[in-house]
């Protein structure tokens, strides 16, 4: 006997995939933890599988990003919907890249410590550092620079990087 959905009695069909107290955080999320947390509704008990939620029943259960807000879109491939704002958010590079990428651009000329001329750049990467890793990262790439470099470039990188997320240089 097929099994029915328990929100709107729709009959299961072979292809449909059964979203009964599946995770708003099952799928791809850059960052996991911006997803607000709940269980699609269930009656099943454990090990059990007697139920069944529709795509359409699930995708009324909306899924909200704690930075973003409602993401638009809904439950499909047996996931729950992805914020794209998250995902254009999330360049792939770590701590130990940015660090790299500008311990690169620092010289031993002190009138300049070489992160002025690419300032752009630098307040991009530090934009990212935030978006990504938040004011903690910031901190942390910061701090390797002074050790890596001294004082002078890491105060330089604390001006430029002034008013960047809770950043205050
Ligand atoms: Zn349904
Ligand atoms: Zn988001």
């Amino acid at each position: 006997m097929a099994k029915k959905c328990i929100e709107c009695g729709k009959k299961k069909g072979i292809f449909d995939y059964d979203y009964a107290g599946l995770s708003s955080r099952h799928g791809r999320h850059p960052f996991p933890e911006r997803i607000g947390l709940f269980y699609l509704p269930r009656i099943s008990k454990q090990g059990i599988k007697t139920d069944f939620l529709c795509r359409d029943c699930a995708s009324n259960h909306k899924v909200v990003c704690k930075k973003h807000g409602e993401i638009q879109g809904s439950f499909k491939f047996g996931s729950a919907p992805v914020c794209q704002k998250c995902v254009s958010e999330n360049t792939g590079k770590s701590l130990q890249d940015y660090y790299n990428e500008l311990a690169r651009n620092v010289s031993n000329n002190s009138e300049n410590w070489g992160f002025w001329p690419i300032e752009g750049r630098v307040k991009k990467i530090g934009r990212e550092i935030d978006a990504q890793f938040g004011f903690a990262g910031m901190q942390e790439v910061n701090n390797a620079i002074r050790s890596s470099n001294g004082a002078g470039p890491a105060r330089e990188l604390e001006r430029i990087w002034d008013g960047i997320g809770q950043w205050r240089g």
